[in-house]
Order: structure tokens, then C-alpha cells, then sequence
């Protein structure tokens, strides 16, 4: 009788284990309302159709206005479950930074990426390389590439979540929903239909610190017994910068799987998928724009550069050189002044190691921001955290740049958390002049008329006679044969401050003679 009661009260014990979660009403309920384990589990191929509008926030005009709009998409694509296979076809129409279309695929799989033709102006060697256009992806942009799949792929992973119970967490309620913690993201979930309303992860931004990404679906339709949300709309921060919608999907109808292929000479040297230190925001948002440089190093193309370099273009005048985008520094009796810090605090955290080897006792002082993109500013903190440093800005970037640096920066993988609250910031209304013991000067003027940014500064290095812009001309490659808004612009700068450069050094490109400019624009 005790045994009986014994072998009563474990079974019990293993009915009260097996009891439902919280977190597992959620899931089983989510999976009913899409269409049910069985027929969520029997989906081995998708094909579906559709189109996309992207925005950008921080390559606006205004510094912290409207989100600039990038491009509008359409896509075709197919997923293949058995080998965790995709390809997507995309027309990319693009309004900034120029009007352009690309007309490209990515395959994707577990162990690699493959980009078939152009979808950059930022094109790395290898893409340049080959005949027809194509590179493998680098593991920073397969990685963020496998993680927007897993997001947007609803079906798989709810149907995920219920089968590995222990890899969902209890989290708190988004939105007054209730959300559980699964591989990375926060999911939320609709309480009156059961269904995920949104996918949440905690991002790290170069300009606004610790960010919200989600994706938030909606017009849910039932095809072939599952139920798909046919438009995502993604929020940076609760702002909308991108929405897709689904005109068609197709759930098992045959798929040509060579079109999933990565030819073997690729797949041998392509990269697998990051598993650290992914700056996710910088390579989705510089694909919204067209000018991503595919590497694993953000700063420079890892296939066709040697690295960065910091380059004397003048007298006591040094720029980085040898990355997509460079800094110039200033070298001043006991200091240095910095124009631009772009990309990413581990770019400024390398400029501030070349710097202090190579001008031991002369601090930073000034960072002078030529404008408030996201390319050109992203690694202020890395310039910043040294201390004692004055940020330099054009108006109205002030209060934009307070704002930004007393945003919370704890996810930042290059830069331990500090507070900016204390860090002085100069907003230049039209020109403002930093002089040193010795009589050297820099200058910095509002580039009034410009087409680019509202705020946009030029540099001005009297004793060099070189001036420093950036992204109204990129001085290095031919001038174009007519002259446009972004060059009349830093000729109209040069006649409005009185000085008469000899050179100038971009942000972009390198160095080049002014006096061609000046003639082009005066024609
Ligand atoms: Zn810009």
C-alpha cells in the first residue's frame, strides 16, 4: 500500500512538472492561433513576394529632424527549411544619398553569405573583382543578416520557442503585453488574438547609445492553414524605419534549391557568421542607404586595404587615411584638434592610440564635427571619453548633440559606459577660431548655403593653407565637368571667410588643389 502510495505520489510530482508555464500558454497559444504545430513544422519551403520603404534618422538635414527617406524595394524570395537556406531578389530604388537602382540577391545559409551583383557604392574588392559583380558576405553582415531572418521569420520562431521551452525566459511587458525572452529577442505577444505583435532587440546605436530595434507585425493572413503577418514595420526607438509588406506567400511549392547554391570557390573563403562585438544598427542602416562596406572591419575593407593609417598631408596637418571614411587632426603647441570621428568608437579609439604615440603630451582638446551624420560622428564618445575634450559643432547641432551624449551608452562592446553629461559642447553660429600659445590657429566656418546637413562646418588650417570639408566634396578623384550645389557650396564658404586655400582635405577621398574647384565653380 506505501509503495502504491509512493508510486501515487511521483507520478504526481511528474504531472506537476509537466504543468504549463506561464511562458508556455503564451507560446502554445501563439502557435494555435498561426495555424498549430503540425502545419507550422510541416512548412518546408516558402516562396513570397513583396516590397519595402526604408528610412534613416540619422543621416537627416536638420540634426535630430526627420528620418531621411533611403529607398523603396521590391523583393522575391525563397526559404528552403531542410538546409536553413535563403535567397531574396531585390530592385532597390534609392532617393538618398542619390537616386540609383541596385538590382541584387542575397543567399543565405548557416555557414555563409553570398551577395550576386551591386548593392553598394561602397563596393569591397572582392565585388569589384569579379566578373559578374558578386562577393561573399563578411561575418559581421552574415551574422546581422541571420538575425533579421530569424525576426521576420514569425512562424519558425514561435514554433522554436515551444520546442525548446528552456531557452524562453519570463520578460517584462512591452508595450502592456506580455513578452517572453528567446534567442536574443523579446517577443511580445497580442493578448486578445495570441499572436506575436512584436520582436524586440536591445541594439547599441554610434549616435543614440542603447536603442530599442522591433519589428512589429500586423495585417495577419491564413494561407495554406498558417497564419502570416504580411506587413512588419520596424521601429529604431519607437520610429518607424522601415516597413515591409507581403503581397504573396507560398507555403511547399517546389523551389529550384541550385538557386540557393554559393559557388564552392566563394563558400571556401567566405566568412562564417560573427558571433561577437556585431555592430548590428551600422551594417542594417548602411544598406538602407546603399553604401554598406561589406568587411569585418567597419573602418576599412579587409580584403583591399592594408588598414588605417594616420598620413602628414601638411606641415603639423595629419589625416587618416587608407578606411572609407577619415578624421584630419591638427597638431597645435601642446594639443591636437580632431575634425570628424566617424564610423565607430573603435575607430576613435584608434586614432587616439596613434596620437598619443605619435604627439606623446599633447592631448585632444577640440573634436570638431564638419556635421551630425551618423558616418561622420558615430565614434564621438571614443574621441570624448579621453576627457578634457571640447566637442565643436555647428548651430542648431547643440542641443541635438546634448541630447545624444546624455543618452545611455551601456551596450556600447568598444567603450566602457561613462557619463558625457559634463562634456562641453561649442556650437559655432559662423565661425569660431582656435588659437594656441604659439600664435597657430584653426578655424572653423558655417558653411551657410551647403546642400548637405543644416550645421555643416568647414575646417580652415591657416598656416598649411588647407581647408577640410566633408561630403560636400571629396577632393582626390576628377572633379565632375559641372559643378554642383555640394562644390558651390565650399567655394562660396572660402569666398564668404575671406581666405584663399591652397588645398583641401575630405572626410572622404584625400587631398587635393583648390584652385581647380575655384575655377570649375566660377565658370
Ligand atoms: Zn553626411
Amino acid at each position: 500500500m506505501k509503495l502504491v502510495a509512493a508510486a501515487l505520489s511521483s507520478a504526481l510530482l511528474v504531472v506537476s512538472c509537466a504543468t504549463v508555464t506561464p511562458e508556455q500558454t503564451l507560446v502554445n497559444r501563439a502557435v494555435e492561433a498561426m495555424g498549430g504545430a503540425e502545419r507550422l513544422a510541416g512548412a518546408r519551403t516558402i516562396a513570397f513576394k513583396g516590397t519595402s520603404k526604408y528610412w534613416e534618422p540619422e543621416q537627416s538635414d536638420v540634426p535630430g529632424g526627420e528620418p531621411r527617406f533611403a529607398n523603396e524595394t521590391t523583393f522575391s524570395g525563397i526559404i528552403d527549411a531542410a538546409s536553413r537556406s535563403s535567397r531574396v531578389d531585390n530592385i532597390r530604388n534609392y532617393a538618398y544619398p542619390a537616386p540609383r537602382t541596385f538590382t541584387f540577391s542575397e543567399v543565405v545559409t548557416p555557414e555563409a553569405g553570398y551577395v550576386i551583383g551591386i548593392d553598394s557604392n561602397g563596393r569591397n574588392a572582392q565585388n569589384m573583382k569579379s566578373n559578374p559583380p558578386a562577393h561573399s558576405m563578411s561575418g559581421l553582415r552574415l551574422a546581422t543578416t541571420q538575425r533579421e531572418l530569424r525576426r521576420a521569420g514569425s512562424a519558425a520562431l514561435i514554433l522554436g520557442m515551444q520546442r525548446n521551452p528552456d531557452g524562453v525566459q519570463p520578460a517584462a511587458d512591452i508595450n502592456g503585453q506580455p513578452a517572453l525572452s528567446y534567442d536574443g529577442f523579446l517577443v511580445a505577444f497580442d493578448p486578445l488574438t495570441g499572436l506575436p505583435s512584436r520582436v524586440r532587440t536591445l541594439d547599441y546605436d554610434n549616435i543614440w547609445g542603447d536603442v530599442t530595434y522591433d519589428v512589429v507585425f500586423s495585417n495577419w493572413r491564413e494561407t495554406g492553414g498558417i497564419r502570416i503577418p504580411m506587413t512588419r514595420r520596424y521601429e529604431l526607438n519607437g520610429r518607424m524605419v522601415a516597413e515591409t509588406n507581403l503581397s504573396d506567400v507560398q507555403f511547399n511549392t517546389p523551389i529550384d534549391t541550385s538557386r540557393l547554391q554559393i559557388p564552392a570557390d566563394v563558400r571556401a573563403s567566405a566568412a562564417k557568421p560573427a558571433v561577437r562585438n556585431v555592430p548590428y544598427q551600422w551594417v542594417l542602416r548602411r544598406q538602407f542607404i546603399g553604401v554598406y562596406l561589406d568587411s569585418d572591419n567597419a573602418s576599412y575593407d579587409t580584403r583591399g586595404s592594408q588598414g588605417l593609417r594616420l598620413q602628414e598631408v601638411a606641415p603639423g596637418v595629419h589625416q587618416v587615411q587608407g578606411g572609407s571614411h577619415n578624421s584630419l587632426v591638427v597638431e597645435m603647441s601642446d594639443h591636437l584638434i580632431v575634425f570628424d570621428a566617424p564610423v565607430t568608437d573603435a575607430q576613435s579609439l584608434w586614432l587616439v592610440g596613434q596620437t598619443r604615440a605619435r604627439f606623446p603630451g599633447k592631448p585632444i582638446r577640440f573634436l570638431a564635427l564638419t556635421h551630425h551624420h551618423m558616418d561622420h560622428a558615430g565614434g564621438l564618445r571614443g574621441i570624448l571619453a579621453e576627457g578634457g575634450v571640447t566637442l565643436v559643432v555647428g548651430q542648431p547641432a547643440g542641443a541635438h548633440f546634448r541630447r545624444v551624449l546624455d543618452a545611455p551608452a551601456t551596450r556600447n562592446f568598444d567603450l566602457p559606459a561613462r557619463s558625457y553629461h559634463m562634456v562641453p559642447i561649442l556650437e559655432v553660429p559662423e565661425s569660431h577660431v582656435m588659437s594656441d600659445s604659439a600664435g597657430r590657429q584653426v578655424v572653423v566656418y558655417m558653411m551657410m548655403d551647403n546642400p548637405h546637413a543644416k550645421g555643416q562646418l568647414m575646417g580652415w588650417i591657416p598656416h598649411a593653407k588647407m581647408g577640410y570639408v566633408t561630403d560636400v566634396w571629396t577632393p582626390g578623384p576628377p572633379l565632375p565637368a559641372k559643378p554642383n550645389p555640394g562644390l558651390a557650396s565650399v567655394v562660396n564658404t572660402v569666398k564668404r571667410a575671406g581666405i584663399e586655400p591652397e588645398r583641401f582635405a575630405g572626410g572622404h577621398g584625400g587631398t587635393a588643389d583648390y584652385p581647380m574647384l575655384a575655377r570649375l565653380v566660377g565658370n
